[in-house]
């Protein structure tokens, strides 16, 4: 099916207004669109599967609808008009005006609009990098909904390249953000080593800007600190790396300690309590692995001829025998 040229225009986002006021487009664009008259907008732009924009779009034939090319492996009758499937043609055409879409939404019609001289342009537009990046988080979290990975993935890369460089607090929060939900989503594809890269460089990200800038720093920065290193913790846990999952942690729980807000409500400390659990957990899991490698050590060394050792050497192989029992007895 392809748009048609006054369906192609989106970029104008002037929307049918029925109730004449002025209504916010729900993701943050322009000034006239209204919730419905924005999804019918976009709807030949969005999969009927996933739901999300279009990515790799393919065209069923003989009926022309588009699914992306992840989730057309999973409609064999069309979802929208029940044709059988017979197979699928790619569709560049479609990708470019999504493409278009998302950037045409980087020229708000604000910015259209005449306006002052001096910063107030700098100024809508550097809070429309916020709005375009959250708009394509969104779109993200659905396509992750509907379980199409590779389009959640490709728009968070993008939202993460456009954001790339930026060194106000609010794009690093951004950023980290992204970045975390970069993380779920190589976790949702098992995917864990990957998912660890991401979450350090959010972890490196803010920790930067925190040594930078400690003054800018308050309870919401402490809190998404607290919260992607908590991340980093559980991923790293599943990868059984129990030192790293510790080390993160202490820190989320020193960051939560920075709160000044939630102090001792209930579910501040609830939350607190389930990271000193998983902190102590992997404590102990690092404790053992460290006792049993020490264990396999000394027992190499206790095969040497005894004239090799000296008596510091058997006071060593004593101390570390008689900690690692009581540690692995535990
Ligand atoms: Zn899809
Ligand atoms: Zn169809």
């Amino acid at each position: 099916m392809a748009l048609s040229k006054e369906e192609n225009d989106l970029s104008t986002c002037s929307f049918a207004n029925t109730t004449n006021q002025p209504v916010e487009c729900p993701f943050g664009f322009g000034r006239k669109a209204t919730k419905s008259g924005w999804e019918q907008a976009i709807s030949p732009l969005c999969c009927p599967l996933c739901r999300a924009l279009l990515y790799q779009a393919q065209r069923a034939v003989p009926c022309g609808h588009c699914y992306c090319k992840v989730c057309c492996q999973r409609v064999k009758d069309c979802l929208l008009c029940a044709a059988d499937v017979e197979n699928y043609t790619s569709a560049t055409e479609v990708d470019k005006d999504v493409e278009s879409f998302i950037q045409a939404h980087s020229h708000n019609i604000d910015l259209l609009q005449e306006d002052e001289p001096g910063n107030i342009q700098t100024e809508r537009e550097t809070d429309f990098l916020q709005k375009r990046t959250t708009f394509l988080l969104f779109q993200a979290l659905k396509a992750q909904n509907g379980g199409n990975y590779a389009s959640a993935l490709a728009r968070l890369e993008q939202a993460q390249l456009e954001l790339t460089g930026k060194t106000e607090q609010k794009y690093i929060n951004q950023q980290a953000m992204i970045l975390g939900k970069l993380s779920d989503v190589s976790c949702n594809q098992n995917e864990l080593e990957k998912a660890a890269q991401y979450i350090e460089q959010a972890c490196k990200l803010l920790e930067d800007s925190l040594l930078e800038k400690q003054e800018e720093f308050g309870d919401k920065e402490f809190s998404i600190l607290s919260t992607t290193h908590g991340k980093a913790g559980d991923i790293y846990a599943l990868l059984e790396n129990h030192d790293l999952a510790s080390s993160h942690y202490s820190r989320a729980i020193f960051m939560k300690e920075q709160l000044t807000s939630s102090e001792n409500s209930a579910s501040s400390n609830l939350q607190k309590a389930l990271l000193l659990s998983k902190l102590a957990e992997n404590l102990c899991s690092a404790a053992k692995k460290h006792a049993s490698d020490a264990k396999s050590l000394v027992d190499s060394a206790g095969q040497c001829e005894a004239s090799s050792l000296n008596d510091r050497d058997h006071n060593v192989i004593e101390y570390v025998k008689s900690t690692v029992a009581s540690i692995l007895r535990e």
